[in-house]
This record gives structure tokens, sequence and C-alpha cells, in this order.
């Protein structure tokens, strides 16, 4: 199980239109309150997949993380959200008030959503991610004093980064921010609410009915 997976079940017993999610399988269905047997499961019980990841799992990617704290427990909305680059390693860059830096290790980036950028994964592509990342680093522009919160922050970093890059069918994705996280980042950031929704009703009322129709 990665780390912090809760482990979800969603199972369907009598009635298909509704699933059934719970972290324990109950002994009795809750729509029809028959002792649960895998005979009468409409679908056996299925783990329902954690969207997260260990940015150590998530090599030459972007990941992003909320500001303060983890997604289960603390998201709140997009709007709130840090970024960063994982280099062939996994090990992250990150820019934020106090300036650039790289963590080979780090707590805050064990629960994160990375966002597929290229589907390119050739050994020669990731050395030229890394050696791209290491010129980026290197820039100025990512001193602490530099930092802004609106105008030269975390997504500054990556921007530069992807724009350096170089990749054709990006650009059209790296005129602006707005523009990155409407293509990019808010599709996963809404596949990743709806299972933190998930997680925080299961959380509070255990076995939990939803309807499917
Ligand atoms: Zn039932």
């Amino acid at each position: 199980m990665p780390e912090g997976d809760p482990g979800i079940l969603c199972f369907q017993h009598c009635d298909i239109q509704h699933k059934v999610f719970c972290l324990e399988l109950p002994d009795f269905c809750p729509k029809c309150d028959i002792p649960l047997t895998s005979v009468q499961l409409k679908i056996p019980p299925f783990q329902v997949p954690f969207p997260f990841t260990c940015a150590r799992k998530a090599p030459n990617s972007v990941i992003i993380r909320p500001t303060d704290g983890d997604f289960l427990h603390f998201y709140q909305n997009a709007a709130d959200l840090h970024i960063g680059i994982t280099d062939s390693k996994g090990d992250v860059y990150e820019f934020d008030k106090f300036g650039l830096h790289i963590r080979a290790k780090n707590w805050t980036w064990s629960q994160c959503l990375s966002i597929p950028i290229v589907s390119e994964s050739s050994s020669m592509w990731r050395e030229y991610w890394d050696y791209t990342l290491i010129i980026v680093s290197q820039m100025s522009n990512w001193q602490a004093e530099k930092y802004k919160e609106d105008s030269n922050n975390c997504y500054s970093f990556v921007l530069t980064f992807l724009r350096m890059l170089q990749v054709k069918e990006l650009k059209p994705s790296l005129t602006s921010k707005t523009q990155f996280c409407k293509d990019f980042i808010v599709p996963r950031t809404k596949n990743a609410a709806k299972y933190i929704a998930l997680y925080r009703q299961v959380i509070k009322d255990g076995v939990t009915v939803i309807s499917c129709a």
C-alpha cells in the first residue's frame, strides 16, 4: 500500500444502484441487512485507487501538494497549492519565500499529486530533464529576496523550467500560470478532490452507501 493510503474498499451487494465504501468490510449489507457472503456480491470488494504518490516514486515530474499539511486532511481547493519538480532520482526542486531548495528526502512531499507532462521517458530524455533543471536552478531569480507571492513564486520556477525544455506540444499551455493550471493542474485536482471527499465521508460515517444512479 502506498504511504498514507487508507485503503478504502468498495463493493456492491444486492443493489446495483448503490456502491458501498468502507475501511473494513461490515458483517451485514447496509442496504438489505443480510450477512455478507461473497457469493451474493454484485461486485466483490476492491480497493479504491489512491491518487497520491510520494515524490521519490515520481521521477522527472511536476508535483503538487497543499501549501500546508497533506491532501487528505488539509486540502480545501486548488487556490492553495505548492508546486515543485523532481529529477530522475526523485529529488525535489522547489522555490518558496526562503529561496530554492533541493530536497533529497522530505516528508512534506510524501503525499503529492504527480502531473504527467510528457510521455517521453528514455534515458536520454531523463538526462536532458536533469540537465535543464540544473541550468534553471542556477538562475539568480530564485534567491529568497527575489520571491514575490504574486509574480515570482513556485509556479514561476516550474514554468521557467518547462519553457526551457522547449517541448513544442507544451508551448500553448505555458503562456501563463492560469493556462497551465487549466490544462494540467485542474484535471488532476478534480479527480483527487473526489477521493478526498469520499475519504472524509467514510471517516465520518464509517460504512458509506453512495447512489450511482
Ligand atoms: Zn445487500
